[in-house]
């Protein structure tokens, strides 16, 4: 993101804290929280008077799909006020996908939307990680069984498939597993909040090598994708969005990347509520402030201090070597 302010044109609903799951490494705490259609409507208000022509509203939290009636609502709304505006909006969703059907498959083939599925690779490492919180809930079932239904309806997706150093030795094997039930699109990623040793980088690195290694010309046909080697932005732990909360109010994502431990010190930089910012124009942020956010809210936390650090210094390697990835792949890194 650059330093001179929100160029990315995109905004985050939160529109619920509900979840099927407890992933191991989510940094999100889960509620009751969920977002009304009201606070949903004025948060499309607020992200199309950006000044780009192109604008991008995103639904995340939680489970989105918990409130797919309010995403469905807030999304129509939000096109005709574009169209009138004369602007392009785009949709975005990171879900479960255990709620993915043929209504919500349909509601993101009319609009455009693109859907990031997470999935952690085969049974044993996604259920070890992607915990049930829903009694008699298969994980690894539900997840594999939308995304399968996505790709039968053509119906443009990617994975994000994340690696934590207990498993990271398996992420080739769980990279191939995705491409065994039909994925082509992944992006690879790895805990955040945990800490990576020397050895669980290196191990991280060369399972990535490995992937590159098997697949270099289907890679590079572009028949299978790897989003870290076009678009991924490192180091992820500085990656801020700007979100709207279930209650309406506004965050950088970097207040919510270690959500799970609470804070010492609150975020250094209110952003404010959908009541008091009117225009996104004149919000600023950068991966500066991400920084100084994190390390301020966990100034009592040496260990998230070490994490963050850590991540943040893990990350800025795994750019270099997707960089050098995607010239070796003949693709445009970030
Ligand atoms: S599915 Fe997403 S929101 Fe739910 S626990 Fe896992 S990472 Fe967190």
């Amino acid at each position: 993101m650059s330093s001179r302010g929100n160029l990315k044109a995109n905004l985050q609903l939160f529109v619920t804290r509900r979840c099927q799951l407890r992933c191991v490494y989510c940094p999100i705490l889960k509620g009751d929280g969920v977002m009304p259609l009201a606070t949903a409507l004025k948060g499309a208000d607020l992200l199309l008077g950006h000044g780009s022509p192109s604008l991008r509203l995103d639904f995340g939290g939680g489970e989105p799909l918990l409130n797919f009636d309010v995403v469905r609502e807030v999304s129509d709304y939000a096109l005709r006020r574009a169209a009138r505006l004369g602007k392009r909006l785009g949709f975005y969703m990171v879900t479960n996908a255990i709620l993915v059907d043929d209504e919500v498959l349909e509601w993101a083939r009319s609009r455009r939307a693109l859907l990031e599925f997470s999935m952690d690779g085969a049974p044993a490492d996604h259920n070890r990680f992607k915990a049930a919180y829903d009694r008699g809930l298969d994980p690894y079932a539900a997840t594999r069984a939308g995304v399968e239904r996505a790709r039968r309806a053509g119906v443009p997706h990617f994975v994000i498939m994340v690696a934590s150093p207990a498993n990271v030795n398996r992420l080739a094997e769980n990279f191939e597993h995705l491409l065994d039930i039909g994925v082509r699109s992944v992006d690879l990623s790895y805990a955040i909040g945990a800490s990576w040793s020397e050895e669980d980088e290196a191990a991280f690195l060369d399972q990535v090598e490995r992937v590159l290694a098997r697949h270099a010309r289907a890679l590079e046909s572009g028949e299978i994708r790897l989003g870290n080697a076009s678009q991924r932005v490192e180091p992820t732990v500085l990656n801020s969005e700007l979100m709207v909360d279930p209650d309406g109010s506004l965050h950088q994502m970097s207040e919510w990347m270690f959500e799970t431990t609470p804070a010492s010190a609150p975020a250094p930089f209110p952003v404010g509520t959908l009541d008091t910012v009117k225009d996104i124009n004149a919000l600023r942020w950068s991966r500066f402030h991400a920084y100084y956010t994190l390390l301020k809210m966990y100034e009592g936390n040496e260990k998230v201090r070490a994490a963050i650090l850590n991540n943040i210094s893990f990350g800025l390697r795994v750019g270099k070597f997707f960089r050098g990835a995607a010239g070796r792949l003949g693709k445009v890194p970030a």
